[in-house]
């Protein structure tokens, strides 16, 4: 009678339904489905803006425009070590210094609340 409960009935029974990648708006870069920010960007994800969740950077972003080229010359002079140890690099996992949540290694940014890790 009702196809919505048809539908629900057939998503339920979906095996994989708690694996579900989301994938960044801007860079398409693949994110764990409960992450509020993209983790190469830093880009707010739809659960971030669902959830309400401001960016924390504003001042912020400017300092890093202002690095930027900095950090330009210092990624080209440890990129070729990068990608040698990009692999293991994978399962390192890193803190974030504001909320404490563990990110992949090679992310940029949490994927919790946005800020950038270092
Ligand atoms: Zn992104
Ligand atoms: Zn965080």
């Amino acid at each position: 009678m009702a196809p919505f409960f048809e539908r629900f009935k057939f998503y339920s029974t979906l095996p994989n339904l708690g694996n579900i990648m989301v994938y960044c708006s801007k860079c398409a870069e693949k994110l764990p489905e409960n992450a509020y920010f993209c983790l190469k960007c830093g880009t707010r994800t739809r659960n971030g803006v669902t959830a309400g969740i401001s960016p924390p950077w504003n001042w912020e972003k400017q300092l890093e425009q202002t690095l930027s080229t900095v950090v330009k010359e210092m990624e080209k002079a440890v990129e070729s070590v990068r990608k040698s140890i990009n692999k293991s690099n994978q399962k390192i996992s890193v803190s974030c210094s504001s909320c404490g949540e563990k990110n992949l290694g090679s992310a940029k940014y949490c994927y919790k609340c946005g800020s950038e890790l270092k």
